[in-house]
């Protein structure tokens, strides 16, 4: 999935844990449940199949970067910018904020990974094949890894921006 996908996602469990759950639930259960929450939900919503661009932290041409500062920044910022604006300095901004590193925290370890800031181990390993080939969609993860047919974004891929603008409307409906 794209950033932005993984960011409305993030944002939505955020947002839903402060809607769902009763209000005597102790902040802290709450930003437990929704930082862990949002972390899984990387790994789920990655089995939904979606399409690919071309990005690899380590060979970054200058379009693929602001592409990427686009799907992954300003997506958040947006997002940030809605809760602010509906929930003003809140815990419900704050959940919202984090719930959206969480959910993209499973590609930012990989990306780590491929710009060779965090070495490849075993361990490194092992949570890749679960990530890019267990609970990914049938295509691989990265359109530049070497192995199998991987999907390109297209225009069944719309899913993903209904996902941004309902995380956009669901928070402005508060
Ligand atoms: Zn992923
Ligand atoms: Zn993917």
């Amino acid at each position: 999935m794209l950033a932005f996908g993984h960011n409305s996602i993030g944002a939505l469990i955020g947002l839903s844990t402060f809607t769902l759950l009763p209000d005597s639930t102790p902040l802290t259960a709450r930003i437990s449940l929704a930082v862990c929450a949002s972390f899984i939900s990387h790994y789920l919503t990655d089995r939904i199949p979606h399409g690919h661009y071309e990005f690899s932290p380590a060979r970054l041409t200058k379009k693929m970067a602001l592409l990427f500062l686009l799907d992954f920044g300003g997506s958040m910022i947006v997002l940030t910018l809605c809760a602010y604006m509906k929930f003003g300095i809140s815990a419900q901004l704050f959940v919202i904020m984090a719930c959206m590193w969480a959910a993209q925290l499973p590609d930012i370890f990989e990306g780590f990974v491929s710009a060779g800031v965090i070495p490849f181990s075993r361990l490194v390993r092992i949570h890749r094949n679960f990530h890019f080939y267990t609970m990914h969609a049938k295509t691989p993860h990265n359109l530049l890894l070497p192995d199998g047919e991987s999907r390109k974004w297209s225009e069944s891929d719309v899913w993903q921006i209904a996902c941004f603008l309902g995380a956009i409307a669901a928070i402005w409906v508060g």
